[in-house]
């Protein structure tokens, strides 16, 4: 088995001699054209001897690797079949590149010296990670009812073969973290490795310091893609050999080879970081079920708002649901406040205020005495948009169907979808007018606007741009958890996990957008980031009778703010899974998405056209509605048009049967299709 995407017409199963008889999931270098690439002797392919080739040579065995199991080729096969991709493409991607690289000699010295140096102690993970000190319990604490439950309930379904996934969901600040890491603790007792998924990489610098504190005997490691190439490869050599005991990682961690896995943990299961957006577009979530099932052992899934196909799973009984409904220590959820923005008086020709009075008096108040606060706008930059109030002209992106970003720090009009960035012109490049202007608000001018309403705060912003630089995440992070910030501006990037004790106060700008989006995720997403969001808030026990959220909004009637100020997660859900079933949307019904793209939108249309009239002759599109194909929202990026037509049937296996028939037939279309640039199915889509 070779890496050879589906896509590029070449099987990725080839025929190699070897003087030696090779174990199934051994990995070894052969030749390919000219070139030498790394393969993986697989399972059940029988050697076709009478072809009469005379077939080349292996070139080397990597034999300092213990040959690689059947259970992680059983999770390949399945991957690759349920996303319709190669096996070969999905295997050699799920191993670190250096794998594929090293030869036998280079590799056998990196195993020696990965057996020899345990780097992943506490010491080798405790620099670079801003956490508050009060957060981490060393000592194991006394669990509450809720969570001895759940504990018991995870541990019953360690003794069970079949058992049913587990969803823990509990609000934020419930001690769900708790739970994994005692779960953890008995599955290591049972001489078990864990596997722990996190949505970011920015979140396992946190739970990783947790977890190597908890266990500072054990060895944990990080498993993502902000590691170098050498560390990735140690990462996995450990947990491939079985000496890892913890590897805690994002979406590609899924893969990770563990010979003795013994419990699999998911922690905010309804983030959208799990899905794989290129190649394989794999759902991380979805194959950690799959990996349970085939390992017979447990799968937790952790979250305060479940995304509706696990809370569907649950409500129905295929999962389990585990309740953690109360804060720790008597912390409460903060009061959900909302704002009218309707109700403020407009003076005509002026702008309206960034912040609503009331919601300016709550900020002042909280920072004179010594409280922080959480301020959420998710749209980073200055302004999404410049415009010349004389011509009209907008500084639209030349390649894309996309504004460009206003980014006043170094004056650049920024494209965020191709990239493009370029210095903000002096006048409007289409009449010279001097007197361009922003529309709109970003992250960059909201915290201008509250530098100027509240001098004597102290204000830090925390979003894509301002992390980027090195360290620069840690040590805003660490500023907030020492006290040095009073108020926190930032896009969902600090709604997400992190652990402030001393947030008594959060503030959601304007979260109108998503209420009537044409995605039809987008309200379940916006939910959950406004559940996140509060959920900064009061997580101090002492100071949560306190606590506020306030919501600024244009549709204060609206059923969503009516669940946010409940705190309700189920309301909400039911009432979108109402809507989802009425439409015969997900998790009612099973969706894929057939992407094309081309420097000609008519050259995509008609490759999505022709492949749905493929589709029409194919016995196994009974039960199977392909619709007409459309460009996506964004149409065009970086000069590419693209288009995309969604598949549907109401039962998954009818809709797997049918891609499974249609993807040769589109192999062969592609290779007439002139101009087309790329083609890809999307199983499960997020959005359509
Ligand atoms: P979640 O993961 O649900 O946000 P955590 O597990 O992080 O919740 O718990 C929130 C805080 O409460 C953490 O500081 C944690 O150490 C603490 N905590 C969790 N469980 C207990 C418990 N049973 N007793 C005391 N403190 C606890
Ligand atoms: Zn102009
Ligand atoms: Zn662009």
């Amino acid at each position: 088995m070779i890496d050879a995407p589906q896509h590029a017409g070449l099987a990725s199963v080839l025929d190699y001699s070897s003087e030696q008889s090779l174990e199934p999931g051994a990995l070894v270098r052969v030749p390919l054209g000219r070139r030498e690439v790394a393969g993986i002797v697989w399972r059940g392919l029988a050697a076709r001897r009478d072809s009469g080739v005379t077939l080349r040579g292996v070139t080397e065995v990597l034999e300092a690797i213990t040959p690689l199991g059947p259970r992680w080729m059983a999770l390949v096969e399945f991957a690759a079949s349920y996303y319709q991709r190669a096996i070969g493409e999905v295997a050699l991607a799920a191993l670190p590149a250096e794998l594929r690289r090293l030869s036998a000699a280079q590799l056998a010295a990196r195993v020696r010296r990965a057996q020899r140096a345990p780097e992943s102690g506490p010491k080798a993970v405790a620099p670079d990670i801003a956490l508050a000190p009060e957060a981490v319990a060393t000592v194991r604490p006394l669990l509450t009812d809720e969570q001895t439950r759940a504990l018991a309930a995870i541990d019953e379904a360690a003794q069970q073969p079949h058992a049913a996934p587990l969803l823990l969901h509990g609000v934020t600040g419930s001690g769900k973290t708790e739970v994994y890491l005692q779960a953890s603790e008995r599955s290591l007792a049972r001489g078990r490795q864990v596997l722990m998924l996190v949505p970011e990489i920015n979140l396992t610098p946190q739970l990783l310091a947790r977890v190597a504190q908890r266990f500072p005997a054990r060895r944990v490691v990080a498993m993502h893609s902000a590691l170098t190439p050498a560390q990735r490869l140690q990462s996995w050599l450990v947990a491939h050999a079985g000496m890892a005991d913890i590897v805690l990682g994002t979406r590609l961690a899924v893969f990770a080879s563990l010979p003795r896995l013994g419990l699999v943990v998911v922690d905010e299961e309804h983030d959208a970081s799990y899905k794989q957006q290129e190649g394989a577009r794999y759902s991380a979530r979805d194959l950690a079920i799959y990996r349970g099932h085939l390992e017979h052992v447990p799968v937790v899934l952790g979250s305060a708002t479940p995304s509706l196909e696990t809370w569907q799973h649950a409500r129905s009984g295929r999962y389990r649901r585990l309740a953690l409904d109360q804060r720790i220590a008597g912390a409460t959820l903060p009061r959900v406040q909302l704002f009218d923005m309707g109700t403020l008086p407009r003076a005509p020709g002026q702008a309206l205020p960034a912040l609503a009075p009331p919601v300016l008096d709550a900020l002042r108040e909280r920072v004179a005495a010594g409280q922080q606060c959480l301020v959420f706008l998710n749209r980073r930059g200055y302004a999404p948009v410049l415009h010349c109030p004389d011509c009209g002209w907008k500084s639209d992106c030349p390649h894309c169907s996309a504004w460009r970003v206003f980014h006043k720090f170094d004056r650049t009009l920024r494209c965020h979808h191709c990239g493009l960035s370029e210095p903000v012109p002096r006048a409007c490049p289409s009449c010279g007018n001097l007197d361009i202007q922003p529309i709109g608000r970003g992250t960059e001018k909201l915290a201008e606007q509250l530098a100027a309403e509240l001098p004597q705060a102290r204000i830090a912003r925390l979003d894509a741009d301002a992390a980027r630089g090195r360290g620069a995440l840690e040590q805003t992070l660490g500023a907030m958890h020492a006290g040095e910030v009073d108020i926190l501006v930032g896009t969902q990037m600090v709604t997400k996990g992190h652990d402030f004790r001393r947030i008594t106060l959060v503030v959601a700008v304007n979260p109108d957008s998503a209420l009537f989006s044409s995605d039809f995720r987008a309200g379940e997403r916006q939910f959950a980031l406004l559940m996140q969001a509060a959920g900064r808030a009061g997580r101090d026990a002492a100071q949560a009778s306190n606590s506020r959220m306030w919501v600024q909004t244009w549709h204060p009637q609206h059923a969503l703010f009516a669940a946010l100020r409940r705190h309700d997660y189920a309301l909400f859900a039911e009432r979108l899974l109402g809507e989802r079933q009425a439409a015969g949307l997900p998790p009612f019904a099973h969706l894929a998405l057939l992407r094309a793209d081309a420097r000609d939108a008519a050259i995509a249309g008609r490759f999505l056209r022709e492949a749905a009239t493929l589709a029409a002759t194919l016995q196994e599109a009974d039960g199977v509605i392909v619709y007409p194909p459309v460009p996506l929202p964004i149409a065009r990026v970086a000069d590419v048009e693209r288009m995309q037509m969604v598949a549907e049937s109401a039962s998954r296996a009818r809709l797997q049967r049918f891609l499974a028939a249609w993807t040769p037939h589109l192999q062969a279309l592609r290779a007439q299709s002139k101009g087309l640039a790329r083609w890809a199915i999307d199983v499960d889509p997020l959005a359509i």
